[in-house]
């Protein structure tokens, strides 16, 4: 499995913020965000090769009862089956996290759920396929009842909100599993949004995240 990056941090998003938790990066993605913040595992792909003996003994190696399969999307790895089973069988706490266009029956303690909006749309020539796959309704439903799951959904401006209370009707989803984030890839732009978007969360009953590790460590690789 190519993985982009593969360490030990703390969870910055969700309802599982501040947990620490050791992230397999996986490399590819089949949707191109706008303000993607980890284009090395979309617009421009890179990574190493690792077997599964190899990601499991490296997971093993630091003391997290956590684990993030995050991307890229990892649902459309071809091992992302059996990685999860065998992560399972270690015991540890499985989160995935995933644009929600693809349905795989992994191995998921925590399906982290982060439909893509029309703010992620990108110019050029990947704006048509971007478009066509970011929101799957049926993959939406089929993750949502087969899994404990949050949705998480980054917010760029206040008219994003129409989008999401659409969705979020339309999948008949609790509000208290509903997660806003700013957008934001620096500490300025993030405290910017938060200072709005926490007022909106407030009045419409969704909740709030931050993103801990920008704040922490600003946008680096391995946090
Ligand atoms: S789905 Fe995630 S990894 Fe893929 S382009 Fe969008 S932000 Fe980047």
């Amino acid at each position: 499995m190519k993985i982009a990056e593969l360490f030990y941090s703390l969870q910055g998003e969700g309802s599982l913020v501040g947990v620490p938790s050791v992230f397999i990066r996986t490399s590819g993605c089949n949707l191109r965000c706008g303000w993607c913040d980890t284009p090395y595992t979309s617009w421009t792909p890179e990574g190493t090769e690792f077997t599964l003996r190899e990601i499991l003994d490296e997971v093993g190696a630091h003391p997290a009862r956590h684990v993030v399969v995050t991307g890229g999307e990892p649902m459309i790895q071809p091992e992302i089956i059996p990685l999860t089973e065998r992560l399972r069988a270690r015991g540890l706490h499985i989160t995935i996290e995933t644009a929600g266009t693809v349905f795989q029956p992994v191995a998921c303690d925590l399906m982290s759920i982060s439909p893509k909006l029309a703010n992620s749309a990108p110019e050029g020539p990947w704006r048509a396929q971007h478009e066509r796959l970011r929101i799957q309704p049926e993959v939406l439903r089929q993750l949502m009842e087969r899994y404990d799951y949050q949705l998480k959904f980054v917010i760029e401006k206040p008219q994003d909100l129409e989008e999401v209370r659409a969705l979020v009707e339309a999948l008949g989803a609790g509000r208290n599993r509903v997660i806003l984030m700013p957008e934001g890839t620096d500490r300025e732009a993030l405290r910017g949004r938060a200072a709005w978007l926490a007022e909106i969360c407030k009045e419409e009953g969704f909740r709030f995240s931050p993103r801990l590790h920008v704040e922490l460590w600003g946008n680096r690789r391995g946090t």
